[in-house]
């Protein structure tokens, strides 16, 4: 149980009064405040009342009312004038102890207040009648011929009527505006009229529920896969913390393996969590998973703060015994849990991206060695931070997947050399000759390929070539991306949209803009024009605006009413086609990247792409466009090699002193006024190294300040430093160290990322 933080505890409103003994709670405050404060508990609530629960507080002289975690409770001698708990906001607590010691880890790791830290561990607080929604009802309540009577209906009211038509009782609101179009205030004024009527009516919400008939498959594990699974159980038996790096080739079986540890766990009567990336296809693989267990719980980005409270009971008191889920899965509050599996276990996904800046990996692995149990990683490529503790943790152990499951071979990988077909006048092409002629025997096959594009939009740049103007966004030190399809120049950085424009704005110049760079719009019209028969999807954010579009496209491929798709990120990761025998991978380049994981990016996109072509009949071709043949992770790329990768890599990081050899922390100083961004961002900088030289000298030091990358985002002008430790524990000292000196900056946006993805 956390200790109250007594330095910082109720003195504040102890001035007079008398003293009593009592039962206190310390409170920890959702805010950007990093204290602990002690409130007196009312008596009608003291049996009741637990730690991990949601309480309101007054905070401060103005007693402005704050949420807050109890987050503990004693019996104490305290003065009448203590202040109060103001009124409970979970009816009970989500949080058990392990929970919460796991949350105060995370805050110190993290540098983020425990009350925020907490905040994140639990659904978000349901108002009064959790479980419940209100669904309106609406009804006809006059007859078609008085509404006629009564004089002219309006188009919009018409359309009302129209869609009631159908209705034999009542319709709810929501489909009613669905099927006429009509808003709220159109239906609004007919009840006035007296024409229909609406009633608000309380309705049960039930969590999502997905246990459906087992669906299994009728195949029996393979040597290698039988031995992965003998060793994980062996350590669930042992109720043993380790790290077992599951790592084997997409088609591998790892899925399978998860499945039998699982599987095990279960049977010794405890819970397991299953980790799955953040990515739009989780509810199908999701679903797939979820068809092999009973009694599961479904946790992911789009549930409603209802439907996860509901789910996060239902873990709670046992009833849901297997949690499938993105990021916020990990907090599942099992209270007898025997396993976390997380695959793919280096996704950037499972970054958080507000604080607390946590990482899911990092958070399971926490978790599982407070609990005494394993936690199995599972990947194609595996991150490089547990790569390498494999070889140098005693309690992590690498266990291989060597073959694929149906023998397949892997695809043949090819290089093409962009610089070899640089051209004069347009410069290099946007599509090689070699991806262009091996696409078209694809499609005469009538197989099917994929085109990964790693950028958004039409071109990247609009350029004058008379004056050299370049059309940059307003609010951020960025470039404007045409949107050809919707004739529009957008800012991928903030929310600018814009016009397209075909002159230079230059009123001095009468040049017109071309277009530079490529992107995913610009790929799926030069395909169009080279291959007019073939049918050709793009999926990217832009068209992939809701589930329901994906799983339309996905149908499609599927059912091979789509010979191409061209995509973002979004298509290498998942997806499983049969008829794919092709794939291109354009824009294979890091050398304008300055992130230190631009070639672990690139290493794993490409593999993970490649891993699309030919995952049952024909081995695949794959195609790297690339302007930087020679780049080693894409050498390691062609021969499937990723160990010869991470080798390389992980020697380039020891050399520059780069993670996993030592910890990052990036603080980004933002403001609208240059000079404050610059001099605040110097101010706590100082602040750090300080720090550094008082307690953690030799074995930290602070890189910068310098502008960011993008120096200047939505008007607000951006410096960064990054704090460089040699282990997560001098990281904590030095990061706790300078939290508690308080430094007064004129810049109020300050962010901490500890253990950043990347610099940008
Ligand atoms: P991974 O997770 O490593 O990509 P999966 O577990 O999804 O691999 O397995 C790839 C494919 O092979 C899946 O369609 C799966 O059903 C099938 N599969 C897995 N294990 C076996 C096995 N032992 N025998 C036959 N098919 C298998
Ligand atoms: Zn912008």
């Amino acid at each position: 149980m956390i200790q109250p933080d007594n330095t910082s505890s109720g003195h504040l409103w102890a001035e007079e009064g008398e003293t009593v003994v009592g039962p206190v709670a310390s409170v920890a405050p959702v805010a950007p405040i990093d204290k602990v404060y002690t409130f007196r508990v009312p008596e009608e609530w003291s049996a009741s009342i637990e730690v991990g629960q949601r309480v309101r507080i007054p905070l401060g002289r103005s007693g402005r009312l704050v949420v807050g975690f109890v987050t503990s409770l004693d019996e104490a001698a305290w003065k009448t004038t203590l202040k109060p708990i103001e009124s409970l906001v979970d009816p009970r607590s989500y949080l058990n102890d392990e929970l919460l010691a796991l949350g105060a880890w995370m805050a110190k790791h993290y540098a983020c207040p425990l009350g925020r830290t907490l905040a994140a561990l639990v659904p978000e607080a349901v108002r009064k009648q959790a479980g419940f929604r209100k669904v309106e009802y609406v009804r006809m309540v006059a007859s078609l011929d008085d509404i006629a009577a009564a004089g002219r209906v309006g188009a919009k009211q018409r359309a009302v009527l129209d869609a009631m038509a159908d209705v034999a009782d009542a319709v709810d609101l929501a489909t009613l505006r669905e099927r006429s179009g009509a808003s709220r205030a159109t239906v609004k004024a007919m009840v006035e009229k007296g024409w229909l009527s609406l009633d608000a009516v309380k309705e049960p919400v039930t969590p999502p529920d997905f246990d459906e008939p087992i669906d299994e498959p009728d195949f029996e594990l393979n040597a290698d896969q039988r031995s992965a699974a003998e060793r994980i159980e062996q350590v669930i038996d042992d109720r043993a913390f380790r790290v077992l790096l599951l790592y084997g080739a997409s088609g591998s079986g790892k899925t399978e393996v998860y499945i039998r540890a699982m599987r095990h766990a279960l049977a010794a009567g405890r819970q397991v969590i299953m980790l799955v990336p953040e990515i739009a296809l989780t509810t199908q693989l999701v679903q797939r998973l979820a068809r092999r267990f009973t009694d599961v719980a479904i946790v992911h980005s789009g549930l409603t703060g209802v439907e996860r409270s509901l789910t996060w009971s239902a873990i709670r008191d046992g009833i849901k015994r297997v949690v499938i889920g993105t990021r916020s899965a990990v907090f599942a509050p099992c209270p007898d849990l025997g396993l976390i599996v997380v695959d793919e276990e280096q996704e950037p996904s499972y970054k958080n991206l507000q604080a607390p800046r946590f990482g899911v990996r990092d958070v399971a692995v926490m978790r599982a060695s407070r609990l005494g149990i394993p936690v199995v990683l599972g990947s194609a490529t595996p991150s490089l931070e547990s790569w390498h503790n494999c070889s140098r943790l005693e309690h992590y152990a690498l266990i291989r997947l060597p073959n694929r499951v149906r023998d397949l071979p892997m695809p043949k990988v090819v290089i093409a050399d962009l610089n070899q077909e640089y051209q004069e006048k347009s410069g290099v092409p946007l599509l090689s000759r070699i991806l262009i002629r091996r696409l078209g025997q694809v499609l005469e096959r009538k197989e099917q390929a994929v085109i990964l594009m790693n950028r958004r939009g039409y071109s990247t740049v609009l350029l004058c070539p008379q004056c050299k103007h370049v059309m940059r966004c307003p609010h951020c030190d960025a470039t404007l991306v045409l949107h050809a399809a919707t004739h529009e120049l957008r800012c991928h950085h903030c929310h600018l949209r814009q016009a397209m424009v075909e002159a230079c704005p230059n009123a001095s110049c009468d040049g017109r803009l071309v277009r530079v760079g490529g992107g995913t719009q610009r790929i799926e019209e030069r395909l169009g024009q080279l291959f007019p028969d073939a049918t050709i999807e793009r999926m990217d954010s832009d068209t992939m605006r809701n589930a329901e579009l994906y799983r339309r496209i996905i149908g499609d491929f599927e059912a091979k009413r789509i010979d191409v798709i061209v995509g973002t990120q979004m298509i290498a990761k998942g997806l499983d086609f049969p008829h794919v025998s092709f794939v291109g991978v354009i824009g294979a380049d890091t050398r304008f990247s300055t992130d230190f994981r631009a070639g672990e990016r690139m290493f794993q996109l490409v593999t993970q792409v490649a891993g699309r072509a030919g995952r049952y009949r024909s081995a695949g071709e794959v195609v790297v466009q690339t302007e930087e043949p020679e780049s080693a992770a894409l050498r390691a790329a062609v021969g499937h090699d990723f160990e010869a990768f991470a080798a390389g890599e992980l020697e380039i990081r020891r050399r520059t002193n780069m993670p996993p050899f030592v910890r990052l922390a990036r603080y980004v100083v933002a403001d609208a006024l240059e000079s404050r961004a610059r001099e605040s961002a110097g101010v706590l900088a100082r602040a750090v190294q300080a720090v550094v030289t008082e307690s953690a000298s030799g074995r930290a030091d602070v890189l910068g300040p310098m502008p960011c990358a993008i120096a200047r985002m939505r008007n607000q002008y951006r410096y960064e430093f990054v704090v460089r430790a040699a282990d997560a524990g001098t990281m904590q000292a030095v990061l706790g160290g300078v939290g508690d000196r308080r430094v007064k900056l004129a810049s109020r946006s300050v962010v901490v990322d500890v253990d950043p993805l990347s610099m940008t």
